[in-house]
């Protein structure tokens, strides 16, 4: 028998994000739903043949998604809130409105909430259950585009996201209960999904549970056992776990009736000998041996020589640690990366090669070309691009001092209120204004040379003084510039600083049609000049009000960014930190009285088991506060964050003694706030009443909901009344309204106040 190699799914978005874009234009009736699903059509076409040509064994099938492959799920199962099922159908515009709160032919509704999917940058549509909900099989995609991969005479391995991990992500909406409970309500489901694969002689299914990488709670173990049982019999299973070890769980899952086992080497070390002995000898066991995360070419020999050994004993499949949903999917395209530099990074069909030279190798026994391949990574270690001695010792001497403010907020605050003088629910936002295709453009046309700096220039005050004076007709406290001469918060940062390289087109999705490019980090990181002041100080010369200095902290950097992977994240992100601080010094020395830095990713980048919390808060919580404790106290450093849990990680978030936090709550309703009754959150807070992420408007009279809940967990004096994130998705038409609602609801709670 021969080792195999497979993939655990292949980026969807499209080389050049042609399913971005047709989502898009679809959205805006810009073409018709046939030509949306033959531009998907088109997509997996391409990616089976990619993996095939390269040498995937398996093709992946079931990884494709309009929007996200939690929602495909809900959709299968019919698992589709009231207010999306308009009309008693679900079709594709079910899906975009569950996903967008308003699709084409359907009533505008709010939007289902949106979170990370695990560690990752990733964004999935949470599913939302209801006591005694019935479930009913209502979305045909996944069999479908498996008769359409047979048809083009692939061998495939279909892809399914486990109930229990489905059931896991989703949230109890109304009457409380344990969605646990609705496990055997949706098996039904499954086994009709698993029966008609079977009937298509599908040898092996994919069933993703990677929630076996938490902590379980014994009910949910148990159910595990349970489904399993339910789900054997149809056709083989490789249940595949990742982004974390499972050898906590390794007793539950030795106990389910499965076929195979994905174990994710990536992420955590195992001992293979022993986790073969502890299997049963008909498991097949695929290991996850190449980064699907990171970007950097695998060491391929070290994998040999591991797995040589065990290729004695058992016959396995090799694959990459999770799917490659998170990284970019050709780096042939980067042309313009000097070659040495190229020459350490792998993307999606490079990653597919290196699965099929190594099982190639493994199955000829012969280790010439790894050896020689693994030499990229020796190249890296010793690259001059790599260390730079000034920063490694700066951050040695780093004191106890340099964590810390000057004074306890409490005389912070008593300076900073004779100073601003804000009126009571002082209003802001979070910073940028809507990014329109105009301004897109100039900055491209700047960046190929197709401008001048000096019409360039001009054209960017226009709209920062748009904006200000939007702002401050609106009657806004705090204002912002706008942030258009960015095109992503990360790389605006990244590409001020040394250690960084960008790629041409490096995208990835985050969620539904938004993707990002991440930067690379692959050396120490320093600032070279001066990053924001220029910008920040025209804007503060333009209004009597105070602008918020607008500043990405160093945790985001970090989990935003493809990390070098021969020094610890710590140490990456004091690096940042320190090369952030001088920003915040000279913003302050230029007149900027307050500083906002963005932490959005601060939670994202927790580890999934709690045992190794506290260690990650720390070193994180220390970067936070290296970046923003050279300040005087009358300086007002902010922060915001979005789009996940907050309430167990609230102690390390006070923790950063920000002066003021606005932070996400509206998706969810606010659900943030429960967490206040127990914990007096110690500085100020503005918890977001605008979801800027949907198309809609909020009225006034539910702006005035939210503050009214609000206020019910927290002082009035602490509050803060802002949207939920960045504008920069908006319309500046939808922006001016839904401010002008936020801030008309706050004048009237002041007139009761
Ligand atoms: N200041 C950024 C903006 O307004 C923050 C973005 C974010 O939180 N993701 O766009
Ligand atoms: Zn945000």
């Amino acid at each position: 028998m021969k080792v195999k190699n497979h993939i655990l799914g292949f980026p969807r978005i499209g080389l050049n994000r042609e399913l971005k874009f047709a989502q898009e234009k679809y959205w805006n009736g810009e073409i018709t739903k046939k030509d949306l699903l033959f531009v998907g059509k088109m997509l997996r076409k391409r990616h089976w043949k990619q993996q095939y040509k390269n040498g995937i064994d398996y093709i992946s099938v079931g990884d494709f998604s309009w929007y996200d492959q939690v929602l495909n799920i809900s959709m299968m199962l019919g698992n589709i809130p009231k207010r999306h099922t308009q009309k008693n159908i679900i079709d594709l515009n079910t899906l975009f409105l569950v996903a967008r709160g308003c699709a084409p032919f359907r009533k505008p509704t709010f939007a289902s909430e949106m979170t990370k999917w695990f560690n990752t940058n990733y964004h999935y549509i949470v599913p939302e259950f209801t006591k005694n909900q019935i479930f009913k099989y209502s979305w045909n995609q996944l069999l479908d585009e498996v008769d359409e991969s047979l048809s083009l005479g692939y061998n495939i391995k279909p892809i399914l996201l486990g109930p229990l991990t489905y059931l896991w992500l989703g949230k109890v909406k109304g009457e409380n209960f344990n969605r646990i409970t609705l496990l055997k309500r949706i098996l039904p489901i499954y086994q009709y999904v698993l029966n008609e694969l079977k009937k298509r002689n599908i040898n092996w299914v994919q069933i993703d549970e990677p929630i076996l990488s938490f902590d379980l709670p014994e009910i949910w173990k148990n159910s595990f056992v349970y489904a399993y049982n339910e789900l054997n019999n149809y056709t083989n299973i490789m249940l595949t776990t990742y982004f974390g070890k499972v050898d906590h769980n390794l007793e539950i899952i030795k106990k389910l009736p499965i076929q195979g086992i994905h174990f994710d080497l990536i992420s955590g070390k195992y001992n293979l000998s022993n986790l073969i002995n502890f299997f049963s000898k008909d498991i097949l066991f695929s290991f996850g041996v190449i980064n699907g995360r990171n970007i950097w070419s695998s060491d391929l020999f070290k994998w040999f020589n591991i797995l040589k050994p065990i290729l004695k004993k058992r016959y396995f499949w090799i694959g990459p640690s999770c799917s490659f949903l998170h990284i970019p999917i050709d780096l042939s395209e980067e042309n313009l990366l000097e070659n040495d530099i190229k020459n350490w990074f792998s993307f999606a069909i490079q990653k597919c090669k290196e699965l099929k030279l190594l099982s190639d190798s493994l199955n000829k026994n012969n280790v010439k070309k790894i050896e020689k391949y693994s030499k990229k990574i020796i190249s890296h270690n010793i690259s001059d691009k790599v260390h730079k001695i000034d920063v490694e010792n700066r951050l040695k001497n780093l004191k106890k001092k340099d964590f810390k403010r000057k004074n306890i907020y409490k005389i912070r605050k008593k300076i900073q209120k004779n100073k601003f003088n804000f009126p009571l629910l002082p209003t802001t936002t979070i910073g940028s204004f809507p990014q329109t295709n105009k301004i897109r453009k100039l900055r491209l046309d700047y960046k190929t040379g197709k401008i001048n700096s000096k019409y360039y220039n001009k054209k960017i005050s226009k709209y920062i003084k748009k904006v200000i004076k939007i702002q401050e007709k609106l009657g806004v406290d705090v204002l912002v510039h706008g942030e258009p001469e960015r095109n992503d918060m990360v790389e605006y940062f990244g590409e001020n600083m040394n250690g960084f390289i960008f790629t041409k087109n490096g995208w990835v999705q985050s969620y539904g049609s938004r993707c990002v490019k991440p930067p690379i980090i692959i050396g120490d990181v320093y600032r070279k000049k001066p990053i924001t002041i220029k910008w920040s100080k025209f804007s503060q010369s333009l209004t009597k009000k105070p602008i918020k200095g607008m500043l990405t902290g160093p945790v985001t950097i970090l989990c935003w960014s493809f990390l070098r992977e021969d020094i610890k994240k710590s140490i990456i992100s004091k690096q940042i930190a320190l090369a952030l601080r001088d920003e915040v010094s000279d913003l302050e020395k230029s007149g900027i009285k307050i500083i906002q830095i963005d932490e959005p990713a601060l939670r994202e980048g927790l580890p999934l088991r709690k045992k190794n919390w506290d260690k990650y808060l720390s070193w994180s919580v220390d970067s936070f506060r290296l970046m923003s404790s050279g300040v005087k106290d009358s300086t007002q450093i902010h922060t915001h964050m979005c789009y996940c849990e907050f309430n167990d990680i609230m102690k390390s978030i006070s923790d950063l003694d920000a002066d003021v936090i606005t932070i996400e709550t509206s998706r969810s309703e606010m659900d943030l706030l429960e967490y206040f009754k127990e914990f007096n959150y110690p500085n100020d807070i503005g918890p977001g009443v605008y979801d800027i992420h949907s198309p809609n408007i909020p009225t006034i009279q539910f702006i005035e909901s939210l503050i009214k809940k609000a206020i019910n967990y927290i002082s009035v004096k602490k509050l803060w009344i802002n949207p939920d994130c960045g504008l920069k998705t908006r319309t500046f038409e939808e922006s001016i309204l839904g401010i002008k609602n936020m801030i008309q609801a706050t004048k009237n709670f002041r007139k009761i106040l």
